[in-house]
């Protein structure tokens, strides 16, 4: 189903300060805004940023359809050729939100905040960190768990972190290098922002070219940061 048809046949189910609640072809429950209003406002202050709203609209669409399997924003990992601030969430990832166990709605929210991206990895990684940050324990998308402390991740995944690379079709395809993708990015980003906080992470997030930044913003190289926060290539 395209997103398109979901947005046309969207039925409102509740409209907030800052956000809209659409339901297509499933009931949603409107107790779901407050989680979702909720969610704003911390998203805004972890990150110290508002929604670029001239951009994306005064408000947060949030559509949740049988029709969505995975959970993603706009246009996905095009977004920003035509960026608006809509959310699509499946069934799952709905009940899961409304009992607390899962925060993918923070992860796609959080890509809305963070629209303009250079680095696929830093993009999605950041997701997760703002995820499980405001919802520790909780599941993100598809991917379980976090990596342990060292951990060696194949070195196709080590050479996309912090990089301009698009992801690779196998990010889409392969759940097995998906999910360490995922946690890769998850762990890279998490070991940046603790190490010279957000203010410094977001500036690297928005740079031309992030790859070029790492030094100046952080001291050392990619490849050494990467090794820092524990990982490497078997
Ligand atoms: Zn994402």
């Amino acid at each position: 189903m395209a997103d398109r048809q979901i947005v046309q046949g969207g039925k409102l189910v509740a409209s907030g300060e800052r956000v809209e609640v659409f339901q297509y072809g499933v009931s949603v429950d409107p107790g779901f805004l407050r989680l979702a209003e909720e969610a704003y406002a911390e998203i805004e202050s972890l990150l110290g940023r508002r929604l670029d709203t001239a951009t994306l609209g005064s408000k947060v669409r949030i559509y949740i359809s049988d029709s969505v399997a995975v959970s993603h924003v706009w246009m996905g990992y095009e977004h920003p050729r035509d960026p608006k601030g809509i959310v699509f969430l499946n069934p799952r990832v709905y009940a899961g939100a409304m009992h607390g166990t899962d925060a993918t709605y923070i992860h796609e929210m959080t890509h809305l905040f963070t629209w303009r991206y250079r680095s696929h990895t830093l993009r999605e990684g950041l997701a997760d960190y703002a995820a499980l940050q405001l919802r520790p324990g909780a599941r993100v998308g598809p991917n379980t768990g976090v990596l342990t402390q060292s951990s060696t991740v194949p070195g196709e995944i080590l050479e996309c972190l912090g990089t301009t690379r698009p992801p690779l079709d196998w990010v889409v395809s392969d759940p097995v290098r998906r999910r360490l993708y995922y946690l890769a990015s998850h762990r890279f980003v998490k070991f940046l922002v603790e190490k010279e906080g957000m203010g410094v992470f977001l500036k690297l997030y928005e740079a031309k070219n992030p790859e070029e930044s790492f030094v100046r913003l952080y001291g050392a190289s990619r490849e050494e940061l990467i090794r820092m926060a524990g990982m490497r290539s078997p």
